[in-house]
C-alpha cells in the first residue's frame, strides 16, 4: 500500500515554490524596514500555554488543537498560532529590558484540527507579526497599514480592511450580562455550542458559524454601545489615524475574532474570491495577554496572514527555471569529461546537467529540448580528438565551436550570472 500524507497536510511542490518565496521575501522587507526583527519559536508548547491564553471558550482550544501526552507524561500542543508563543518568548527572555517597544515577526507552519477544505487545513502558513510595547492607537494604525501594504505588494488587489472594539474586560464585564439576557429569550434558535458559551463567555456567539446564531446575532446588542470612554477614544483615535494614513477601511461591529485575548482594536482583511474562508489576515490588540502570562503589564498588537489563502487570490509566479545548459555525450570519456565539467560549472553558481542514463545522442537532446534548457554542448570522440565542443544556442537555432581545453572558463564567460539573469 502507498503511504499518503495525513489529511489537511500539503506538500509544497516546485511549481509553487516561486510565489511562496516572494510572499516571504516581501514579508521580511516589508517588516523590517518598519522595525521588526525576526524571531523563530518552537513547533511545540505545553499545551496550558494556549489553553490559558486563547481562551477555554474558543473553537481552537474546545477542538482543534493537535496536543498529546509526551513520553514523559506532560500535555504538549503543536502550536496552533504564534502570538501566544512569542509572547512566552518576549517574556522568557526578558525582552523587554533593553527597549520598551519590541517589534517581532515569524514565518512559520500552524497546526489545527479542523474539516479541510478551500483555504482551510490542518497544517498552515502563517506571517505573524507583534508590536510588544506601545498602547498608543497610533501603533494600531500603523499596523494595520503595513498589513495592508504588504498584502498589496504580494498582488492582492481587491481586499477590504475590517475593524471593530472588542473594548476592555471593564467595557466587556457590563456587556456581558446584557448580550447573556438577549440570548437567553433565543436559546431555541442556538446551537448547542452557542448555549454553553452563553453562559460562559456570549460574545463568542458572534464568531459561530452556524447559520441559525448567525441570524440571531443580526440582532444582538453590539459591544461599540457599550465601551468606555477611554476604549470609545482610543478606536475613534485608531480610526482618525488610518484616514491620516489613506488606509480605507470599514466598521464591521459583529466582528469579535477566535481568540480571547484581544482587547480593543480587532481587524480582518478580507479578499474577494475566497467563499467562506475569506479573511487572509487577521490580528487586534492583547493589553493584557503579556500580564496574564506572567510577564510585566505591557500591551501589545499584531496580526497573522494565512500564506496559503493569499495564495488563492494573487497571481502566482511561473516554476523555477530549467538548468542553463545540458551536456549530451557520447562514449565514456566523453561521459567523464562532462561529469567533471557539470561539477566544476554548478560549482560556479551555472546550473549545469547531463544524461546518466547511456541514452542515444537523439534521445539526451530530446529530453534537453523537453526541459526546455536554453544551451546544450555535445561531445565525442571526434570533439575530443579535434579539441572543439559544440555549444547550441536552443532559442537562436545557432551553434559555435569552444576549444575543449578552456570549456568551462568559456562557459561561465559567456553564461555566468550576470549573462543568466539578462535571459
Ligand atoms: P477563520 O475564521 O477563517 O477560521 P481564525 O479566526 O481561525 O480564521 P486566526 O486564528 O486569526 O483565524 O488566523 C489568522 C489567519 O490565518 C486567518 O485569517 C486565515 O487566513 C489563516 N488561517 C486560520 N486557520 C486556517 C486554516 N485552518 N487553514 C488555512 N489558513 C488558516
Ligand atoms: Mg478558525
Amino acid at each position: 500500500m502507498v503511504v499518503k500524507a495525513v489529511r489537511g497536510f500539503s506538500d509544497i511542490l516546485p511549481e509553487e515554490i516561486l510565489t511562496w518565496r516572494k510572499v516571504e521575501e516581501e514579508a521580511r522587507r516589508v517588516l523590517e524596514a518598519f522595525g521588526f526583527r525576526e524571531i523563530r519559536i518552537p513547533v511545540l508548547e505545553r499545551t496550558e500555554l494556549f489553553a490559558r491564553s486563547i481562551g477555554g471558550e474558543t473553537d481552537i482550544v474546545q477542538k482543534e488543537m493537535y496536543s498529546f501526552l509526551d513520553r514523559g507524561g506532560d500535555s504538549v500542543t503543536l502550536r496552533p498560532e504564534a502570538t501566544a508563543s512569542i509572547a512566552r518568548a518576549y517574556i522568557e527572555h526578558r525582552l523587554y529590558s533593553r527597549d520598551p517597544e519590541v517589534r517581532l515577526y515569524f514565518i512559520g507552519p500552524m497546526f489545527r484540527y479542523e474539516r479541510p477544505q478551500k483555504g482551510r487545513l490542518r497544517q498552515f502558513h502563517q506571517i505573524n507579526a507583534e508590536v510588544f510595547g506601545v498602547a498608543h492607537p497610533m501603533v494600531d494604525a500603523e499596523v494595520m497599514a503595513l498589513l495592508v501594504l504588504l498584502l498589496s505588494r504580494c498582488g492582492l488587489t481587491e481586499h477590504e480592511l475590517q475593524i471593530n472594539s472588542l473594548g476592555c474586560p471593564r467595557c466587556r464585564e457590563g456587556f456581558r450580562e446584557t448580550l447573556k439576557a438577549f440570548l437567553e429569550e433565543r436559546t431555541r434558535k442556538l446551537c448547542q455550542d452557542c448555549l454553553r458559551r452563553k453562559e460562559r463567555n456570549p460574545l463568542r456567539v458572534f464568531d459561530c458559524k452556524v447559520k441559525g446564531c448567525q441570524e440571531v446575532m443580526e440582532e444582538a446588542p453590539l459591544l461599540e454601545d457599550h465601551l468606555c470612554d477611554e476604549c470609545k477614544d482610543h478606536f475613534l483615535q485608531v480610526r482618525s489615524y488610518l484616514e491620516e494614513l489613506k488606509v480605507p477601511y470599514s466598521v464591521n461591529p459583529r466582528m469579535v475574532r477566535g481568540l480571547d485575548y484581544y482587547t480593543k482594536t480587532a481587524f480582518e482583511v478580507v479578499a474577494k474570491g475566497l467563499g467562506a474562508q475569506k479573511a487572509v489576515a487577521a490580528g487586534g490588540r492583547y493589553d493584557n495577554l503579556i500580564a496574564e502570562l506572567g510577564g510585566p503589564e505591557v500591551p501589545g498588537i499584531g496580526f497573522a496572514i494565512g500564506v496559503e489563502r493569499l495564495l488563492l487570490v494573487i497571481p502566482s509566479l511561473p516554476p523555477p527555471p530549467p538548468p542553463l545548459l545540458f551536456i549530451a555525450t557520447l562514449g565514456d570519456e566523453a561521459e567523464r569529461i562532462a561529469f567533471r565539467w557539470c561539477y566544476e560549472l554548478k560549482a560556479s553558481g551555472i546550473t549545469a546537467a547531463m544524461d546518466h542514463r547511456r541514452r542515444s545522442l537523439k534521445s539526451q537532446l530530446r529530453r534537453a529540448d523537453k526541459l526546455e534548457i536554453p544551451y546544450v554542448a555535445i561531445i565525442g570522440e571526434e570533439e575530443i580528438s579535434s579539441g572543439k565542443v559544440i555549444l547550441r544556442d536552443m532559442r537562436q537555432g545557432s551553434q559555435q565551436n569552444i576549444p575543449l581545453d578552456t570549456f568551462v572558463q568559456e562557459i561561465r564567460e559567456r553564461l555566468g550570472p550576470s549573462v543568466h539573469e539578462a535571459l
